[in-house]
């Protein structure tokens, strides 16, 4: 498995990175090549989760911006909506950025709400039509998880199969095998690997640019005030948390720590809610998970700094790379398990790293962050990535810090390895029942009436 920590860590824009920054990338991937060809009139189709939570989850958006040339990385989140606004109202659409054509909504872009394509849940499907109607142009696109996308005539585009890392590992017992003959700490081996890809400052330098578009998310959430869009009336906290907690003295109680976990998830995941720039990490609806934990361990632990927040985005990466080969990153292949389940595993492990843990704290700090989310369902209310998702990433973050100081309590040795977790993980998501994993037609999606 040639994966790099960057394939795990993403900068795009919210709200999804299955259901936004996916389709978004498809959707660029198909314009990008026929930017000179003749293009009259694009159709896209929408299948599975991505038709059935999709307005909610913004695809239609992403689509209408990849068809114009737009990049998840690169677009500026705050030119992003008036675009959409100017090719609804005009009908018309700038195809790879390139021609101008008609683009009439309606018609060309179709949510096939009970149909979904047999290789994966999250599917669209582009055509290309000349001007007398010939299609020069068809691709089926699969949006994996984490922003991962495949194309159909692809095996499988999420591994770099030109690179050959140094120490491969597809499980975490294997991880732990070659930590133990080389010699090497986790943080050590991932290291190495990841300097196959580029050099070592190349890849500090990386590190540090996620770090940053993370921090900034926290920043930018803590002034965001008023309500999230989408027609739920969801209420942005972050802001008056962050007013709230500068102006409390800090000691007269002690789980003021945890208000400050709490308020940096809550940061991230309005942003993410509301469109901003985010770092899906594995995934956008778990976004907040681990920038939190990094500013708990910037903000609470002594001697924290610069390289520990690099270690821990590696050994995090590491983690999430496991759950990617092993299990699914997508909630509509497993439920919510995929992302917050799988951020909290990750955000434990890179916690306990940090923090000094041994190879086997760490394996065992992810283990825990698994093992007490198995079975957490994806029921978002209105298919907006809002409720239970804001929320969910403040306890996501708190269980990972519990869980990599439960691990370091230990000596490492534990009842269920690290892979069994994971196949557990896998196993149930494929026992949950569909509307139980990104559908919006279970659990509190159904309970709740939105206003
Ligand atoms: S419930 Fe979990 S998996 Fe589903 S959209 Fe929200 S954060 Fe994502």
């Amino acid at each position: 498995m040639a994966l790099s920590v960057f394939d795990l860590f993403k900068i795009g824009i919210g709200p999804s990175s299955s259901h936004t920054v996916g389709p978004m990338l498809a959707a660029y991937r198909f314009a990008a090549p026929l930017r000179d060809a003749d293009v009259a009139r694009v159709h896209v189709d929408l299948y599975g989760s991505l038709a059935l939570t999709g307005r909610g989850h913004c695809t239609d958006k992403a689509v209408l911006l990849g068809l114009s040339g737009e990049m998840p990385d690169t677009v500026d989140p705050d030119i992003a909506d008036p675009m959409v606004e100017r090719i609804r109202s005009n009908g018309r659409l700038r195809f790879a950025g390139r021609t101008e054509i008609a683009f009439d909504e309606p018609r060309d872009l179709v949510f096939h709400m009970t149909e979904s394509l047999p290789r994966h849940p999250n599917a669209l499907r582009i055509s290309a039509r000349d001007a007398v109607g010939t299609i020069i142009a068809t691709e089926t696109y699969y949006s994996t998880g984490g922003g991962f996308v495949v194309a159909e005539s692809e095996a499988d585009v999420s591994t770099h199969d030109e690179v050959t890392v140094p120490f491969p590992f597809n499980s975490g017992t294997e991880l732990l095998a070659l930590c133990k003959s080389t010699g090497m700490s986790l943080i050590e081996l991932v290291t190495a690997n990841e300097v196959a890809f580029r050099s070592a400052a190349e890849t500090d330098a990386g590190l540090d640019r996620i770090w940053a578009a993370m921090d900034a998310c926290i920043d930018r959430g803590c002034k965001g005030e008023g309500i999230l869009p989408g027609g739920l009336n969801v209420r942005r906290r972050a802001g008056q948390m962050y007013q709230d907690l500068t102006r409390r003295p800090f000691f007269g109680d002690p789980l003021t720590v945890l208000d400050w976990v709490s308020l940096f998830a809550l940061a991230v995941n309005e942003e993410n809610a509301a469109g901003g720039r985010v770092v899906t990490a594995p995934t956008n609806g778990a976004a907040g998970v681990i920038p939190a934990v990094i500013a708990y361990y910037r903000r609470f632990v002594p001697g924290a700094d610069a390289q520990g927040v690099r270690n821990f985005l590696l050994v995090a990466g590491a983690i999430g790379m496991l759950y990617k080969h092993l299990a699914s990153l997508s909630a509509a292949e497993v439920g919510c398990q995929g992302e917050v389940g799988v951020a909290c595993s990750m955000a434990a492990a890179g916690l306990a790293a940090v923090m000094g843990g041994t190879n086997e704290q760490i394996e065992n700090a992810a283990e825990i962050g698994m093992e007490h989310n198995l079975g957490l369902t994806c029921d978002p209310i209105g298919g907006l990535v809002q409720v239970p998702c804001i929320e969910r990433n403040t306890m996501g973050a708190t269980k990972a810090i519990n869980a990599a100081r439960l691990a370091l309590h230990g000596d490492g040795t534990h009842h269920v390895p690290l892979d069994k977790v994971i196949e557990t993980m896998r196993q149930t998501g494929i026992d949950m029942q569909a509307k139980y994993k990104e559908t919006a037609l279970g659990g509190l999606a159904v309970n709740m009436v939105e206003c």
